[in-house]
């Protein structure tokens, strides 16, 4: 349970996905302008926003950047169109998650928690990597990921994604069971999300670091 900003200037969609969120135990908030959105951000300290791309006034990029500036605030972003995830996803914004309108609010609310859980799991503990993937080292318990002694940011989302992988190698892991695994989200339609987080885990990894099992879906490279 937290308490939740949502951010949506389309009305019907923002009284769905607080319905829906209250629902199921979080306190929620909603405001429907970019500015509006980094004010009451400030004043609230929200557990997690969930924050529309198209905004009146800022847009969500420019609002994730802002809210972000000051304290790490998990972000779970709208948009209206699959290519918009693809853009987000490669360009590194600092969402944890993206959902392509148009959603349920129920698989909203999946992914909301999903991310909650993991950002509230998320530890620390100095130790060895409990995996090494070539030149990537991954430390589970304190969810960093160095590549020759350098530290590389991933969202939670692509961590988990990683390690999960990682974990099952050299099995490989179908789109399902991953969608499962890491977005605790049952319907496949998420399919594609799937994708778009590999591409940008290769991106911050280098290409080598997940392979595309064609027709089945994707494995960890050799270990
Ligand atoms: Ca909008």
């Amino acid at each position: 349970m937290g308490n939740i900003l949502v951010v949506e200037d389309e009305p019907a969609i923002a009284t769905a996905v607080a319905a829906r969120l209250e629902a199921d135990g979080h306190a929620v908030e909603m405001c429907h302008d970019g500015a509006e959105a980094v004010e009451r951000c400030a004043e609230l300290e929200p557990d997690l926003v969930v924050l529309d791309l198209l905004l009146p006034g800022l847009d969500g990029l420019e609002v994730c950047r802002r809210i972000q500036a000051g304290r790490r605030v998990p972000v779970v972003m709208l948009t209206a169109r699959d290519d918009e995830t693809d853009m987000l996803v490669g360009l590194a914004v600092g969402a944890d998650d993206y959902i392509t309108k148009p959603f349920s609010p129920r698989e909203l609310v999946a992914r909301v928690n999903a991310v909650l859980r993991r950002v509230s799991e998320e530890g620390s503990g100095p130790s060895g990597p409990d995996h090494q993937l070539g030149a990537v080292e991954i430390f589970r318990a304190s969810r960093r990921i160095r590549v020759e002694e350098r530290e590389v940011h991933l969202t939670p989302t692509e961590f988990d994604l990683l390690a999960q992988l990682a974990a099952a190698a050299p099995a490989v892991l179908t789109r399902q069971q991953l969608l499962v695994a890491v977005w605790g989200y049952r319907d496949g339609s998420g399919a594609r999300t799937v994708d778009s987080h590999v591409r940008a885990v290769r991106r911050k990894l280098g290409d080598d670091v997940i392979r595309t099992v064609h027709g089945v879906g994707y494995s960890i490279g050799d270990l």
